[in-house]
Protein backbone atom coordinates (compact mmCIF):
# COMPACT_ATOMS: atom_id res chain seq x y z
CA UNK A 1 0.00 0.00 0.00
CA UNK A 2 1.37 3.43 -0.94
CA UNK A 3 2.10 5.91 2.17
CA UNK A 4 0.63 8.54 0.34
CA UNK A 5 -1.95 7.71 -1.80
CA UNK A 6 -3.67 5.62 1.09
CA UNK A 7 -5.02 7.11 4.27
CA UNK A 8 -3.49 5.18 7.31
CA UNK A 9 -6.69 5.21 9.93
CA UNK A 10 -9.26 3.69 6.98
CA UNK A 11 -7.75 2.33 4.86
CA UNK A 12 -9.15 4.09 1.97
CA UNK A 13 -7.52 5.86 -0.61
CA UNK A 14 -6.50 9.53 0.27
CA UNK A 15 -7.44 12.62 -1.58
CA UNK A 16 -4.40 12.77 -3.43
CA UNK A 17 -5.58 9.32 -5.15
CA UNK A 18 -9.26 10.55 -5.46
CA UNK A 19 -7.96 14.09 -7.46
CA UNK A 20 -5.76 11.66 -9.77
CA UNK A 21 -8.68 9.52 -10.95
CA UNK A 22 -11.15 12.45 -10.80
CA UNK A 23 -8.98 14.14 -13.42
CA UNK A 24 -9.14 10.43 -15.49
CA UNK A 25 -12.70 10.67 -15.37
CA UNK A 26 -12.96 14.35 -16.49
CA UNK A 27 -10.77 13.21 -19.75
CA UNK A 28 -13.11 10.53 -20.29
CA UNK A 29 -16.08 12.78 -20.20
CA UNK A 30 -14.76 15.46 -22.13
CA UNK A 31 -14.45 12.79 -25.00
CA UNK A 32 -18.08 12.04 -24.24
CA UNK A 33 -19.47 14.46 -22.80
CA UNK A 34 -23.06 12.64 -22.75
CA UNK A 35 -21.43 9.55 -20.31
CA UNK A 36 -21.87 11.95 -17.23
CA UNK A 37 -19.94 10.58 -13.92
CA UNK A 38 -20.88 12.16 -10.38
CA UNK A 39 -19.02 13.25 -7.19
CA UNK A 40 -20.81 12.66 -3.96
CA UNK A 41 -18.75 14.76 -1.08
CA UNK A 42 -19.59 14.02 2.12
CA UNK A 43 -18.74 15.21 5.85
CA UNK A 44 -19.72 13.82 8.93
CA UNK A 45 -21.71 16.11 10.86
CA UNK A 46 -20.74 17.18 14.43
CA UNK A 47 -17.20 15.49 14.55
CA UNK A 48 -15.54 17.83 16.49
CA UNK A 49 -18.67 17.40 19.00
CA UNK A 50 -17.53 13.43 19.12
CA UNK A 51 -14.16 14.56 19.70
CA UNK A 52 -14.48 17.12 22.44
CA UNK A 53 -16.99 15.12 24.40
CA UNK A 54 -16.16 11.75 23.72
CA UNK A 55 -12.12 11.49 22.65
CA UNK A 56 -10.24 11.50 19.96
CA UNK A 57 -10.41 7.55 20.18
CA UNK A 58 -14.12 7.34 19.81
CA UNK A 59 -14.02 9.73 16.86
CA UNK A 60 -11.28 8.29 15.11
CA UNK A 61 -13.35 4.60 15.75
CA UNK A 62 -16.62 6.50 14.20
CA UNK A 63 -14.19 7.28 10.85
CA UNK A 64 -13.44 3.77 10.76
CA UNK A 65 -17.21 2.58 10.88
CA UNK A 66 -18.24 5.37 8.65
CA UNK A 67 -15.68 4.35 6.09
CA UNK A 68 -16.83 0.83 5.97
CA UNK A 69 -20.22 1.12 6.24
CA UNK A 70 -20.29 4.03 3.39
CA UNK A 71 -18.20 1.41 1.64
CA UNK A 72 -21.02 -1.28 1.40
CA UNK A 73 -22.94 1.47 -0.27
CA UNK A 74 -20.71 2.04 -3.35
CA UNK A 75 -21.45 0.63 -6.39
CA UNK A 76 -18.77 -1.88 -8.15
CA UNK A 77 -16.06 0.13 -9.70
CA UNK A 78 -16.87 3.64 -7.80
CA UNK A 79 -14.36 5.17 -5.48
CA UNK A 80 -14.91 6.37 -2.09
CA UNK A 81 -11.79 7.77 -0.83
CA UNK A 82 -11.09 10.00 2.78
CA UNK A 83 -10.34 13.60 1.32
CA UNK A 84 -10.10 15.59 4.85
CA UNK A 85 -10.26 14.60 8.63
CA UNK A 86 -13.86 14.42 8.64
CA UNK A 87 -15.03 14.17 4.68
CA UNK A 88 -14.81 11.64 1.93
CA UNK A 89 -16.04 11.35 -1.45
CA UNK A 90 -17.29 9.05 -3.80
CA UNK A 91 -16.01 9.00 -7.65
CA UNK A 92 -19.57 7.11 -9.54
CA UNK A 93 -17.75 6.44 -12.37
CA UNK A 94 -19.07 5.24 -16.14
CA UNK A 95 -22.42 7.13 -16.98
CA UNK A 96 -24.63 7.93 -13.62
CA UNK A 97 -28.07 9.97 -13.70
CA UNK A 98 -28.66 12.15 -11.20
CA UNK A 99 -31.51 9.50 -9.64
CA UNK A 100 -28.60 7.19 -8.87
CA UNK A 101 -26.50 9.48 -6.99
CA UNK A 102 -29.02 10.55 -5.15
CA UNK A 103 -29.90 6.83 -4.52
CA UNK A 104 -26.25 6.16 -3.33
CA UNK A 105 -26.00 9.57 -0.99
CA UNK A 106 -29.38 7.72 0.23
CA UNK A 107 -28.10 5.02 0.82
CA UNK A 108 -25.54 5.88 2.57
CA UNK A 109 -27.36 8.04 4.56
CA UNK A 110 -29.33 5.34 6.35
CA UNK A 111 -26.97 3.01 6.35
CA UNK A 112 -25.65 5.50 9.08
CA UNK A 113 -28.67 6.55 10.78
CA UNK A 114 -28.46 4.31 13.34
CA UNK A 115 -25.16 5.35 14.79
CA UNK A 116 -22.60 2.46 15.50
CA UNK A 117 -21.86 0.93 18.67
CA UNK A 118 -18.26 2.34 20.09
CA UNK A 119 -16.43 0.90 23.54
CA UNK A 120 -20.27 -0.66 24.83
CA UNK A 121 -21.34 3.26 23.96
CA UNK A 122 -24.46 3.92 21.10
CA UNK A 123 -22.97 6.83 19.31
CA UNK A 124 -25.10 8.26 16.76
CA UNK A 125 -23.85 9.83 13.85
CA UNK A 126 -25.26 11.64 10.40
CA UNK A 127 -23.66 12.93 7.39
CA UNK A 128 -24.18 16.18 5.21
CA UNK A 129 -23.69 15.15 1.62
CA UNK A 130 -23.03 17.35 -1.60
CA UNK A 131 -23.98 15.99 -5.08
CA UNK A 132 -22.03 17.62 -8.54
CA UNK A 133 -21.54 16.60 -12.08
CA UNK A 134 -19.25 17.71 -14.61
CA UNK A 135 -20.67 20.91 -16.14
CA UNK A 136 -17.89 22.84 -18.02
CA UNK A 137 -15.03 21.74 -20.55
CA UNK A 138 -12.21 23.31 -18.58
CA UNK A 139 -13.41 22.42 -15.01
CA UNK A 140 -10.39 21.22 -13.21
CA UNK A 141 -10.66 17.94 -10.45
CA UNK A 142 -10.80 20.63 -7.91
CA UNK A 143 -13.93 23.01 -9.33
CA UNK A 144 -16.17 20.13 -9.54
CA UNK A 145 -14.84 18.99 -5.87
CA UNK A 146 -15.35 22.67 -4.98
CA UNK A 147 -19.06 22.68 -6.64
CA UNK A 148 -20.03 19.45 -4.59
CA UNK A 149 -18.91 21.21 -1.46
CA UNK A 150 -20.71 23.66 -1.72
CA UNK A 151 -23.52 21.84 -2.23
CA UNK A 152 -22.49 20.15 0.68
CA UNK A 153 -22.58 22.93 2.95
CA UNK A 154 -26.25 23.64 1.66
CA UNK A 155 -26.96 20.62 2.82
CA UNK A 156 -25.81 21.11 6.00
CA UNK A 157 -27.05 24.48 6.28
CA UNK A 158 -30.36 23.02 5.71
CA UNK A 159 -30.10 20.80 8.64
CA UNK A 160 -27.73 17.74 9.32
CA UNK A 161 -28.10 14.53 7.50
CA UNK A 162 -29.39 15.93 4.44
CA UNK A 163 -28.08 15.97 0.78
CA UNK A 164 -28.30 18.24 -1.74
CA UNK A 165 -27.50 19.01 -5.60
CA UNK A 166 -24.83 21.56 -6.45
CA UNK A 167 -27.12 23.76 -9.05
CA UNK A 168 -24.73 25.87 -11.04
CA UNK A 169 -26.63 28.80 -11.93
CA UNK A 170 -26.89 30.47 -8.45
CA UNK A 171 -30.37 30.47 -7.52
CA UNK A 172 -31.40 32.48 -4.40
CA UNK A 173 -30.60 29.55 -2.45
CA UNK A 174 -27.52 28.08 -3.76
CA UNK A 175 -25.09 30.60 -2.41
CA UNK A 176 -21.68 29.91 -2.06
CA UNK A 177 -21.32 29.07 1.49
CA UNK A 178 -17.76 30.23 1.23
CA UNK A 179 -19.30 33.74 0.86
CA UNK A 180 -21.35 33.39 3.86
CA UNK A 181 -18.99 32.31 6.33
CA UNK A 182 -17.16 34.93 4.96
CA UNK A 183 -19.85 37.31 6.11
CA UNK A 184 -21.66 35.79 9.43
CA UNK A 185 -17.76 36.13 10.39
CA UNK A 186 -18.24 39.91 9.84
CA UNK A 187 -21.55 40.34 11.35
CA UNK A 188 -20.55 38.28 14.31
CA UNK A 189 -17.21 40.31 14.82
CA UNK A 190 -19.25 43.58 14.64
CA UNK A 191 -21.82 42.55 16.58
CA UNK A 192 -24.59 43.44 14.09
CA UNK A 193 -26.77 39.87 14.52
CA UNK A 194 -29.82 40.98 15.91
CA UNK A 195 -32.70 39.64 17.97
CA UNK A 196 -36.15 39.00 18.56
CA UNK A 197 -38.41 38.11 21.46
CA UNK A 198 -40.95 35.87 21.69
CA UNK A 199 -43.13 36.20 24.84
CA UNK A 200 -43.97 33.33 27.07
CA UNK A 201 -47.04 33.47 29.11
CA UNK A 202 -47.62 32.14 32.65
CA UNK A 203 -50.90 29.63 33.17
CA UNK A 204 -53.69 29.76 34.10
CA UNK A 205 -53.08 33.06 34.12
CA UNK A 206 -51.79 34.08 30.82
CA UNK A 207 -49.60 36.73 32.18
CA UNK A 208 -46.14 37.61 30.40
CA UNK A 209 -43.44 36.29 32.41
CA UNK A 210 -40.73 36.03 30.61
CA UNK A 211 -39.38 36.00 26.74
CA UNK A 212 -37.26 33.81 24.18
CA UNK A 213 -34.53 35.96 22.76
CA UNK A 214 -33.63 34.19 19.13
CA UNK A 215 -31.29 35.12 16.98
CA UNK A 216 -31.95 37.10 14.12
CA UNK A 217 -29.51 38.55 10.67
CA UNK A 218 -30.76 41.09 8.66
CA UNK A 219 -28.47 39.50 5.85
CA UNK A 220 -27.77 42.85 2.92
CA UNK A 221 -28.97 40.78 -0.28
CA UNK A 222 -31.05 37.94 1.16
CA UNK A 223 -32.97 39.52 3.94
CA UNK A 224 -33.98 38.44 7.62
CA UNK A 225 -32.64 35.19 8.04
CA UNK A 226 -33.37 32.76 10.74
CA UNK A 227 -31.20 31.07 12.96
CA UNK A 228 -31.52 27.66 11.23
CA UNK A 229 -30.01 29.40 8.22
CA UNK A 230 -26.87 30.25 10.15
CA UNK A 231 -26.47 28.74 13.53
CA UNK A 232 -25.60 25.29 11.88
CA UNK A 233 -22.59 26.84 10.32
CA UNK A 234 -21.74 28.75 12.94
CA UNK A 235 -21.18 25.57 14.76
CA UNK A 236 -19.77 24.14 12.02
CA UNK A 237 -16.96 26.81 11.64
CA UNK A 238 -16.50 28.01 15.65
CA UNK A 239 -17.86 31.28 15.17
CA UNK A 240 -21.07 29.74 17.26
CA UNK A 241 -18.89 30.74 20.34
CA UNK A 242 -18.66 34.83 19.65
CA UNK A 243 -22.15 34.25 17.99
CA UNK A 244 -23.84 33.09 22.20
CA UNK A 245 -21.62 35.50 23.67
CA UNK A 246 -22.84 38.35 21.98
CA UNK A 247 -26.68 36.60 22.05
CA UNK A 248 -26.27 36.20 25.53
CA UNK A 249 -25.24 40.08 26.39
CA UNK A 250 -27.77 41.33 24.20
CA UNK A 251 -30.53 39.51 25.95
CA UNK A 252 -29.80 40.82 29.28
CA UNK A 253 -29.66 44.04 27.77
CA UNK A 254 -33.07 43.64 26.75
CA UNK A 255 -34.21 42.16 29.83
CA UNK A 256 -32.63 45.11 32.32
CA UNK A 257 -34.12 47.45 29.93
CA UNK A 258 -37.82 46.32 30.59
CA UNK A 259 -40.27 48.02 32.86
CA UNK A 260 -40.99 45.61 36.06
CA UNK A 261 -44.67 45.49 36.30
CA UNK A 262 -46.73 46.50 38.95
CA UNK A 263 -46.83 43.01 40.74
CA UNK A 264 -42.83 43.09 40.80
CA UNK A 265 -42.41 40.25 38.99
CA UNK A 266 -39.97 41.03 36.92
CA UNK A 267 -39.68 39.00 33.25
CA UNK A 268 -36.76 36.99 32.59
CA UNK A 269 -35.34 35.88 29.31
CA UNK A 270 -34.18 33.24 27.61
CA UNK A 271 -31.19 32.82 25.58
CA UNK A 272 -30.57 29.64 23.64
CA UNK A 273 -27.02 28.01 24.13
CA UNK A 274 -25.09 25.79 21.22
CA UNK A 275 -24.17 22.56 22.75
CA UNK A 276 -20.98 22.96 21.50
CA UNK A 277 -20.26 25.16 24.36
CA UNK A 278 -21.66 23.50 27.25
CA UNK A 279 -18.70 21.96 28.03
CA UNK A 280 -16.14 25.17 27.67
CA UNK A 281 -15.07 27.13 30.57
CA UNK A 282 -15.84 30.17 27.89
CA UNK A 283 -19.64 29.71 28.98
CA UNK A 284 -19.12 30.78 32.50
CA UNK A 285 -17.18 33.94 31.49
CA UNK A 286 -19.81 35.00 28.56
CA UNK A 287 -22.38 34.24 31.00
CA UNK A 288 -21.05 36.26 33.64
CA UNK A 289 -19.53 38.96 31.51
CA UNK A 290 -23.14 39.62 29.88
CA UNK A 291 -24.64 39.81 33.45
CA UNK A 292 -21.94 42.28 34.62
CA UNK A 293 -22.09 44.81 31.66
CA UNK A 294 -25.72 44.88 32.40
CA UNK A 295 -26.38 44.57 35.67
CA UNK A 296 -29.26 42.27 35.34
CA UNK A 297 -29.78 39.85 38.37
CA UNK A 298 -28.88 36.70 37.36
CA UNK A 299 -32.24 34.96 38.64
CA UNK A 300 -33.79 36.63 35.47
CA UNK A 301 -31.41 34.67 32.99
CA UNK A 302 -32.20 31.39 31.43
CA UNK A 303 -29.98 29.32 29.57
CA UNK A 304 -31.59 27.09 27.22
CA UNK A 305 -29.94 23.85 26.76
CA UNK A 306 -30.99 21.26 23.89
CA UNK A 307 -32.43 18.02 24.32
CA UNK A 308 -30.35 15.03 23.56
CA UNK A 309 -26.62 16.87 24.41
CA UNK A 310 -24.06 14.47 25.47
CA UNK A 311 -23.68 15.75 28.95
CA UNK A 312 -20.58 15.41 29.90
CA UNK A 313 -18.23 16.62 33.12
CA UNK A 314 -17.70 19.68 31.96
CA UNK A 315 -21.33 20.34 30.58
CA UNK A 316 -22.75 19.46 33.75
CA UNK A 317 -20.11 21.06 36.12
CA UNK A 318 -20.63 24.34 34.05
CA UNK A 319 -24.38 24.39 34.62
CA UNK A 320 -24.10 23.66 38.08
CA UNK A 321 -21.26 26.40 38.47
CA UNK A 322 -24.29 28.66 36.67
CA UNK A 323 -26.78 27.71 39.13
CA UNK A 324 -25.07 28.23 42.12
CA UNK A 325 -24.92 31.98 40.56
CA UNK A 326 -28.48 31.84 40.29
CA UNK A 327 -28.83 31.43 36.48
CA UNK A 328 -31.64 29.32 36.01
CA UNK A 329 -31.27 26.16 33.51
CA UNK A 330 -34.25 24.97 30.87
CA UNK A 331 -34.20 21.89 28.56
CA UNK A 332 -35.47 22.71 25.06
CA UNK A 333 -37.01 20.62 22.76
CA UNK A 334 -37.79 18.05 25.04
CA UNK A 335 -39.30 15.39 23.73
CA UNK A 336 -38.65 15.86 20.20
CA UNK A 337 -35.59 13.04 19.83
CA UNK A 338 -33.66 11.09 23.28
CA UNK A 339 -36.37 12.36 25.79
CA UNK A 340 -35.51 10.65 28.77
CA UNK A 341 -37.02 11.36 32.00
CA UNK A 342 -33.96 9.82 33.39
CA UNK A 343 -32.51 12.81 32.53
CA UNK A 344 -35.02 15.38 34.79
CA UNK A 345 -33.57 13.36 37.61
CA UNK A 346 -29.46 13.56 36.87
CA UNK A 347 -29.16 17.14 34.74
CA UNK A 348 -29.02 20.17 37.44
CA UNK A 349 -32.39 21.71 35.54
CA UNK A 350 -35.11 24.47 36.57
CA UNK A 351 -37.01 24.28 33.43
CA UNK A 352 -38.43 22.03 30.55
CA UNK A 353 -39.81 23.05 27.16
CA UNK A 354 -42.17 20.69 25.20
CA UNK A 355 -40.57 20.46 21.44
CA UNK A 356 -43.15 21.91 19.30
CA UNK A 357 -43.31 18.71 17.53
CA UNK A 358 -45.13 17.11 20.39
CA UNK A 359 -47.28 20.08 21.24
CA UNK A 360 -48.16 19.30 17.82
CA UNK A 361 -49.21 15.59 17.56
CA UNK A 362 -51.23 16.03 21.13
CA UNK A 363 -54.65 15.97 19.43
CA UNK A 364 -54.00 13.11 17.26
CA UNK A 365 -53.33 10.52 19.77
CA UNK A 366 -53.52 10.03 23.86
CA UNK A 367 -50.32 8.19 23.81
CA UNK A 368 -48.66 11.83 23.15
CA UNK A 369 -50.91 12.81 25.79
CA UNK A 370 -50.16 10.14 28.47
CA UNK A 371 -46.75 10.65 27.97
CA UNK A 372 -47.02 14.86 28.49
CA UNK A 373 -48.96 13.74 31.55
CA UNK A 374 -46.52 11.21 32.97
CA UNK A 375 -43.69 14.12 32.18
CA UNK A 376 -45.67 17.27 33.86
CA UNK A 377 -46.32 14.62 36.91
CA UNK A 378 -42.84 13.95 37.37
CA UNK A 379 -41.63 17.46 36.77
CA UNK A 380 -44.21 19.08 39.06
CA UNK A 381 -42.43 16.80 41.97
CA UNK A 382 -39.07 17.67 41.19
CA UNK A 383 -40.11 21.37 41.37
CA UNK A 384 -39.18 21.60 37.38
CA UNK A 385 -41.04 24.68 35.34
CA UNK A 386 -42.66 22.91 32.22
CA UNK A 387 -43.09 25.20 29.39
CA UNK A 388 -45.01 24.17 25.69
CA UNK A 389 -43.75 25.92 22.74
CA UNK A 390 -45.25 26.19 19.51
CA UNK A 391 -49.01 26.77 20.48
CA UNK A 392 -50.54 27.57 17.63
CA UNK A 393 -54.32 27.03 18.24
CA UNK A 394 -57.03 27.18 21.44
CA UNK A 395 -57.69 23.65 21.35
CA UNK A 396 -53.87 23.42 22.38
CA UNK A 397 -53.69 26.05 24.74
CA UNK A 398 -56.72 24.10 26.60
CA UNK A 399 -54.86 20.82 26.26
CA UNK A 400 -52.07 22.41 27.99
CA UNK A 401 -54.01 24.28 30.45
CA UNK A 402 -55.80 20.68 31.37
CA UNK A 403 -52.46 19.07 32.06
CA UNK A 404 -51.41 21.43 34.39
CA UNK A 405 -48.35 23.23 32.39
CA UNK A 406 -46.27 25.79 33.93
CA UNK A 407 -46.05 28.19 30.70
CA UNK A 408 -47.01 28.33 26.95
CA UNK A 409 -45.02 29.97 23.94
CA UNK A 410 -46.60 30.08 20.48
CA UNK A 411 -48.13 31.70 17.69
CA UNK A 412 -51.84 31.76 19.27
CA UNK A 413 -50.14 34.61 21.76
CA UNK A 414 -47.14 36.05 19.53
CA UNK A 415 -44.55 35.26 17.08
CA UNK A 416 -41.46 36.71 18.29
CA UNK A 417 -40.81 40.61 17.82
CA UNK A 418 -38.60 42.77 17.55
CA UNK A 419 -37.64 44.42 21.33
CA UNK A 420 -39.89 47.82 21.10
CA UNK A 421 -43.22 45.79 20.60
CA UNK A 422 -41.82 42.72 22.94
CA UNK A 423 -42.26 45.69 25.62
CA UNK A 424 -45.60 46.68 24.79
CA UNK A 425 -46.75 42.89 24.82
CA UNK A 426 -45.60 42.72 28.66
CA UNK A 427 -47.14 45.94 29.21
CA UNK A 428 -50.18 44.63 27.71
CA UNK A 429 -50.25 41.29 28.59
CA UNK A 430 -52.48 41.28 31.51
CA UNK A 431 -55.11 38.48 30.45
CA UNK A 432 -56.21 39.86 27.47
CA UNK A 433 -54.97 36.71 25.35
CA UNK A 434 -54.16 35.58 23.18
CA UNK A 435 -52.70 39.52 22.16
CA UNK A 436 -51.67 38.27 18.82
CA UNK A 437 -53.47 35.67 17.26
CA UNK A 438 -55.30 38.58 15.07
CA UNK A 439 -52.49 40.46 13.79
CA UNK A 440 -51.30 38.35 11.02
P1 LIG B 1 -36.01 27.03 19.71
O1 LIG B 1 -35.13 27.45 20.81
O2 LIG B 1 -36.80 25.78 19.90
O3 LIG B 1 -36.95 28.26 19.42
C1 LIG B 1 -38.29 28.20 19.08
C2 LIG B 1 -38.48 28.31 17.58
O4 LIG B 1 -39.85 28.02 17.28
C3 LIG B 1 -38.24 29.72 17.06
O5 LIG B 1 -37.72 29.56 15.75
C4 LIG B 1 -39.65 30.31 17.01
O6 LIG B 1 -39.78 31.34 16.07
C5 LIG B 1 -40.45 29.11 16.61
N1 LIG B 1 -41.83 29.19 17.09
C6 LIG B 1 -42.30 29.75 18.21
N2 LIG B 1 -43.64 29.57 18.35
C7 LIG B 1 -44.04 28.87 17.27
C8 LIG B 1 -45.32 28.36 16.84
O7 LIG B 1 -46.37 28.51 17.46
N3 LIG B 1 -45.33 27.65 15.67
C9 LIG B 1 -44.21 27.46 14.94
N4 LIG B 1 -44.31 26.78 13.80
N5 LIG B 1 -42.98 27.92 15.32
C10 LIG B 1 -42.90 28.61 16.48
P2 LIG B 1 -36.42 30.35 15.28
O8 LIG B 1 -36.40 31.73 15.81
O9 LIG B 1 -36.31 30.13 13.82
O10 LIG B 1 -35.23 29.58 16.03
C11 LIG B 1 -34.85 28.31 15.63
C12 LIG B 1 -33.85 27.72 16.57
O11 LIG B 1 -32.58 28.34 16.45
C13 LIG B 1 -34.22 27.87 18.04
O12 LIG B 1 -35.15 26.86 18.37
C14 LIG B 1 -32.87 27.69 18.70
O13 LIG B 1 -32.57 26.32 18.88
C15 LIG B 1 -31.90 28.25 17.68
N6 LIG B 1 -31.45 29.59 18.10
C16 LIG B 1 -32.11 30.77 18.03
N7 LIG B 1 -31.35 31.78 18.47
C17 LIG B 1 -30.18 31.24 18.87
C18 LIG B 1 -28.96 31.78 19.44
O14 LIG B 1 -28.79 33.00 19.70
N8 LIG B 1 -27.95 30.90 19.70
C19 LIG B 1 -28.09 29.56 19.44
N9 LIG B 1 -27.07 28.75 19.72
N10 LIG B 1 -29.21 29.02 18.90
C20 LIG B 1 -30.24 29.85 18.62
MG1 LIG C 1 -35.13 27.77 22.61
MG1 LIG D 1 -37.46 24.63 21.27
Amino acid sequence: MHESSHDHLTGLPSRTRFVEQLELALAGWRQRPQDRFAILFMDVDGIREVNETRGRFVGDALLQEIAEATGSCVRAGDLLARVAGDEFAILMRGPTSDGEAVTVAELVQRALSGGFRIRGEVVPVSVSIGIAFPERRDHSALDLLRNAATAMYRAKSAGRGRHAMFASAPSRKSLDMGQLEAELRMAVERDTIGQHYQPIFELPGRRVIGFEALARWQHQDRGLLDPREFIPLAEETGLIAGLDAAALRRACAFAASLPIPADGAAPFVAANISNRLLGESLLVESVTSALEATGLDPERLVLEIREGTVMDDGAAANLRHLRVLGVRVCIDDFGAGHASLSYLHKLPVDAIKIDRSFTRQLLNGSDHMNALQAIADLAARLGITVIAEGVETQAQLQQMEWLGLTAVQGFLFSPPVAAGIAATLLAAGDGQVPVAASTT
